[in-house]
């Protein structure tokens, strides 16, 4: 499996300078080239280090590796332009509206190098990477879910947002994940980000306090509009955005973990047991909207894929008004967003763990409650339908399908 990692580096005031440098004279060379590259319409790398490596080399005074990779960024960057305006084209001949043609590229003074493995290379610890100056050593950050056992196919030099990041594409051998024969399952919700079958729980407290600050200071801001109140406006966003990734990191990591340590599979609601419960208040709602649920399902899924722990993903029709013990459904089951009560059995419980035990044990049993849709006959018709009907004399609305 390809994936890409942005590890960050940091470097001193004089490691940046030579980056910088480096960049400079790298996208030089890019915008020496492009010119002639253009006018001979030449977009092929072997036809383009043919007819400038040597004059590049001589006027640039760089390694053999830089002029050669300098070159293919100007080859690349004509190919995949030239893609996009073919595709753009299509669109426009549909419409009768004027063609549009390939123009000259330009490259920005610090726009990203694009290195192999002669030219950087990524320790434990640092990365060795090759600057006009020699060759230099920096420290970066590994984020949590970088793979143990990856080859770094690719990695380009950014600058971004005041600092360095390389930006690599690492290929992972893909795990065959084993069939559990016990899972945890995992709640998403509201008040609590994360409750797993096991009763943790993982509050969105820390996350509803930040996003209620920067709520506060987004109206302040947004009353202002000045173009100064705009840029803190973008920059909070920004802020907000990067605090919920870093928690969707630390709670997939966890969850993952955990299934891991315990050989167990991970069992996660398809999206309706998500909406079919948030029907409550508009500022519920708002707040479950903000709150990245995509992200954290994909962070769980691919953290999990990346150790070979199993990810199953139900049906999550009516995991909150079942009850885990003795499985009745009814919707009076949840007198308040918090408690579990079951009114056949009077099993109680907190909510969302009733939830999650649910989730947990209809990953095992393997089979989905509820189908697609009613009309198919009564030998699919599953025991949710016929619970809700039983109670409501009446079919529930079509479910969207599962994920
Ligand atoms: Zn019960």
């Amino acid at each position: 499996m390809q994936s890409v990692t942005k590890l960050r580096l940091f470097a001193s005031p004089d490691e940046r300078q030579m980056l910088f440098a480096t960049m400079e004279r790298y996208n030089a060379v890019c915008n020496a080239a492009s010119p002639i590259a253009f006018s001979e319409r030449q977009f092929s790398n072997i036809g383009l280090q043919k007819r400038l490596y040597y004059s590049i080399r001589e006027t640039f005074g760089l390694s053999a590796q830089m002029a050669q990779l300098a070159l293919r960024k100007v080859a690349s960057g004509y190919r995949s332009t030239k893609e996009a305006i073919r595709e753009q084209n299509k669109v426009l001949a549909a419409l009768g509206k004027p063609l549009k043609s390939l123009p000259e590229i330009s490259f920005r003074a610090h726009g990203a190098i694009c290195y192999d493995a002669r030219v950087l290379s990524l320790g434990r610890n640092r990365v060795s990477i090759w600057t006009l100056d020699g060759r230099i050593h920096l420290r970066y950050s590994k984020p949590d879910h970088f793979p143990a056992v990856a080859t770094v196919k690719q990695t380009d030099l950014v600058y971004r947002d005041g600092a360095f990041w390389l930006y690599a594409t690492v290929e992972t051998p893909d795990v065959e994940p084993a069939e559990p024969t016990e899972y945890l399952g995992v709640d998403l919700g509201v008040v609590n980000i994360a409750t797993t079958s096991e009763g943790e729980v993982f509050s969105s407290a820390a996350t509803e306090k930040v996003r209620q600050r920067y709520g506060r200071l987004r109206g302040i801001l947004q009353k202002m509009g000045t173009k100064s109140a705009k840029r803190k406006l973008r920059q909070i966003s920004g802020r907000e955005r990067r605090f919920k990734t870093d928690t969707n990191h630390v709670i997939s990591k966890r969850i993952v973990c955990v299934a891991q340590g315990t050989k167990r599979g991970i069992a996660l609601e398809d999206l309706k047991g998500i909406l079919l419960r948030t029907t409550v208040t508009k500022v519920q709602r708002e707040r479950h909207h903000k709150w990245a649920f995509h992200q954290l399902r994909s962070f769980i899924e691919y953290k999990a894929y990346g150790v070979g722990v199993q990810v199953k993903v139900i049906d999550g029709a009516y995991t909150s008004q079942q009850c885990s013990a003795c499985g009745f459904v009814h919707p009076d089951n949840r007198p308040t967003q918090a408690a579990f009560l079951c009114h056949a059995c009077g099993h109680t419980e907190n909510a969302d763990l009733n939830a999650a035990k649910n989730i947990a044990a209809r990953a095992l049993v393997n089979e989905p409650i509820a189908v697609c849709s009613p009309d198919i006959g009564g030998e699919v018709e599953s025991q949710a339908y016929k619970e809700h009907a039983a109670i409501h004399g009446s079919m529930p609305p079509t479910l969207v399908g599962g994920s």
